[in-house]
């Protein structure tokens, strides 16, 4: 378990992280997300003892973060952090070596961490001729390479193909099922819905709120019922807290989604409406949290 608590920062005076307190369960997939400038590379600097924290603690299962620790944590950066005119197992090698391992133990490691990330054909190529996917997913690998049981990765999915983003959550997998805590800082909602258990949402240097995505969701916003239908007329329902029109449709905001469909129904066959198109709408991430931010995460 990490817990941070009372973590303040500032630089020159402008204070960007402002009493942060988190709890990250081991074995949990934690996700830190919030828009551009929020704090959150800053806070996985702080745990990672890249930078110091002006005030606060940092307990890592139960005991103040000590030097032991360093070794327990792997830190992917967002900015890729490879050595390019060497190869892949170069790299590999010596980010191993910077952990202590040697001889045997570092080539099984090696070979292993090669073949998690797909690259095992790859292994003798120099960086340099990597696509921006192959160097992600490299990246990844070296730190993993001492086996910490706490992995942080800052926006591993920039910039890449949709069969490394297939790999890298197939790694993530993995590592949960090992049992490998995971600090996951990303603007992608979709991402952080898929992979994470639970999140901390930023903004500002203030942790907002944190929670699972269902209690986001289920505190936050509404499902809505999507209607085309011709003759396309709106209907007045008592369970309708909103309706708009997207799409030549209707958007029914309700909490009751089942029973609008159902009134739906019955109004399409007493009027005669032809129903092309009738579903339950998702509530999105995204959509909370820029109900939550006032800021696109994207941006
Ligand atoms: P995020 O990762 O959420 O985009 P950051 O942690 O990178 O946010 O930055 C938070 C704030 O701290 C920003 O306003 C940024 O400009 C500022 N900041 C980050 N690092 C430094 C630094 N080394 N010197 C001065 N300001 C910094």
């Amino acid at each position: 378990m990490i817990t941070l608590k009372n973590i303040y920062k500032s630089y020159n005076g402008k204070v960007v992280l402002d009493d942060i307190n988190v709890t990250i369960r081991k074995g949990s997939c934690f996700g830190l997300v919030g828009p551009n400038g929020a704090g959150k590379s800053t806070l996985v600097k702080i745990i990672t003892s890249i930078i110091r924290s002006d005030k606060g603690f940092l307990y890592i299962n139960g005991a103040e973060k000590g030097k032991k620790d360093l070794y327990n944590i792997g830190y992917v950066p967002q900015h890729i952090c490879l050595e390019e005119k060497l190869t892949a197992i170069q790299n590999l090698r010596y980010f191993g070596k910077l952990y202590g391992l040697h001889g045997k133990e570092l080539h099984a490691q090696v070979e292993k961490v090669l073949e998690q990330i797909g690259l095992t054909v790859y292994g003798k190529e120099k960086v340099n001729t990597f696509s921006g996917g192959m160097k992600r997913r490299l990246n990844i690998g070296c730190a993993f390479m001492h086996k910490p049981t706490i992995i942080i990765m800052d926006e591993p999915t920039v910039g890449i193909d949709a069969q490394s983003r297939n790999y890298i959550f197939e790694m993530i997998e993995r590592l949960k099922q090992q049992g490998t805590t995971i600090i996951y800082v990303s603007h992608y909602m979709e991402e952080v819905e898929q992979l994470c258990d639970e999140v901390a949402l930023m903004d500002h240097g203030k942790v907002i709120e944190t929670g699972t995505i269902s209690m986001f969701l289920n505190k936050y916003s509404q499902p809505s019922v999507f209607v085309k239908r011709k003759p396309n007329h709106v209907i007045d329902l008592p369970t309708v807290t909103n309706v708009h029109l997207k799409k030549d449709g209707y958007v029914y905001k309700t909490a009751s989604p089942l029973q609008v469909m159902q009134e739906i129904i019955e109004d399409s066959m007493k009027n005669e409406c032809k129903v092309e198109q009738l579903e339950i709408m998702r509530p999105k991430l995204e959509d909370v949290f820029f109900h939550l931010t006032g800021s696109q995460l994207r941006e």
